[in-house]
């Protein structure tokens, strides 16, 4: 089965999910292709083009420069009716939420949205997204004839192991006219503030609610001292203005893939696991054993922060001397 994967741009700058939507379609098992939207993308198509890709589509048009619904819906389905794949993936991210359902229906089709994984089967490929915060997870198969529509959740699949290549970039023009275009572009919705960028910590210490009050954050900031680590929090601290809100991880903060990530009194609740699961090796302290995260967890501590953080803090000093 053919993917065509609609990667993202905005101003020239990659979001970083498109690298793990290509992944997503590179492990799918068939030919691959990718298209990238907007104006002025020839060097983003040239980057694409060094992947593993049957083919890059750079699908260019004036009207394409700023993003909006209308524009981005008319000129994907052209390309879409032109190339015909069986499935498309996009990453799920907010612009996505705000088109691809409506490309979706000029199919017949919907979109399975915010996918955290597939499997080959033998009546085609079924698609898993998870319910109720992440506590069920539901089988979904594609209808009809297709093409058929998925984005895929971010950090379901890891960036780093997309495949390197060569691919043949074609230019894609859209017939569009102003006309067909109704929304104003505004200033888009900011996900996050990205004063830190906590994507490229090696290590991050992340302290969630267990901290229960302002005063005591200088406890865990002491251990990312110690280990020379970035300092990250889920969201209600960043909410309470504990720390600022670009330090925080998850589905409406970053999203991080550390060597090592270390949760501190953070219970493990979906939107904070989205951010972080792709972390190579995780480490929980918390003091219920049932807590969410020791499910992602590799390392887990059950007991107080209070009592285990001081004492790491001292142990890491003592290991570099
Ligand atoms: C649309 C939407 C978007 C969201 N986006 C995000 C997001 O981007 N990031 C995010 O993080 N959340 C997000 N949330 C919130 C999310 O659902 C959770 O509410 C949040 O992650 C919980 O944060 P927490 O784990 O710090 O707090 P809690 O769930 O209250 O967990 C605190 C944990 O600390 C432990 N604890 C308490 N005391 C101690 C102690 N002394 N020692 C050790 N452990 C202790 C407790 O056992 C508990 O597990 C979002 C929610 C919605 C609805």
């Amino acid at each position: 089965m053919s993917v065509l994967v609609i990667v993202e741009q905005r101003g020239g700058a990659w979001n970083r999910m498109s690298w793990e939507t290509l992944v997503a379609g590179q492990q799918f098992g068939g030919p691959v292709s990718a298209a990238v939207a907007g104006q002025g993308i020839e060097g983003l198509a040239a980057e694409l083009a060094a992947k593993k890709l049957d083919r890059v589509y750079a699908v260019t048009h004036d009207l394409l420069r700023n993003y909006t619904a209308d524009g981005y819906t008319a000129a994907l389905e052209q390309l879409i009716r032109k190339v015909n794949p069986s499935m498309v993936f996009f990453p799920h991210t907010y612009r996505v939420r705000d088109f691809a359902p409506k490309l979706a229906t000029r199919f017949d089709q919907v979109l399975i949205s915010d996918a955290v994984g597939y499997r080959q089967e033998s009546g085609g490929p079924v698609f898993v997204r998870q319910l109720f915060q992440g506590k069920l997870n539901a089988d979904v198969k594609p209808g009809g004839s297709g093409p058929h529509f998925a984005s895929i959740q971010a950090g379901a699949f890891r960036a780093d192991q997309v495949v390197e290549g060569t691919a043949p970039v074609e230019t894609f023009t859209p017939e569009l006219t102003a006309g067909q275009i109704r929304q104003k572009p505004e200033e888009p919705f900011r996900e996050s503030a990205r004063a830190v960028d906590l994507t490229a910590a090696e290590i991050i210490v992340s302290v969630g609610r267990g901290i229960k009050e302002k005063e005591n954050i200088p406890i865990v900031e002491a251990l990312a001292k110690a280990l020379g680590a970035e300092l990250a929090a889920s969201r209600p601290i960043c909410d309470s203005g504990w720390l600022p809100m670009e330090r925080q991880v998850g589905s409406s903060g970053q999203t991080v893939s550390p060597k090592v990530y270390l949760a501190v009194g953070i219970s493990g609740a979906i939107q904070h696991l989205v951010g972080m699961k792709g972390a190579k090796t995780i480490v929980a302290i918390n003091k219920d054993s049932n807590a969410p995260i020791f499910e992602v967890a590799d390392y887990g501590i059950v007991g107080d922060l209070f009592e285990i953080v001081p004492a790491l803090v001292e142990e890491v000093k003592k290991a570099k001397g």
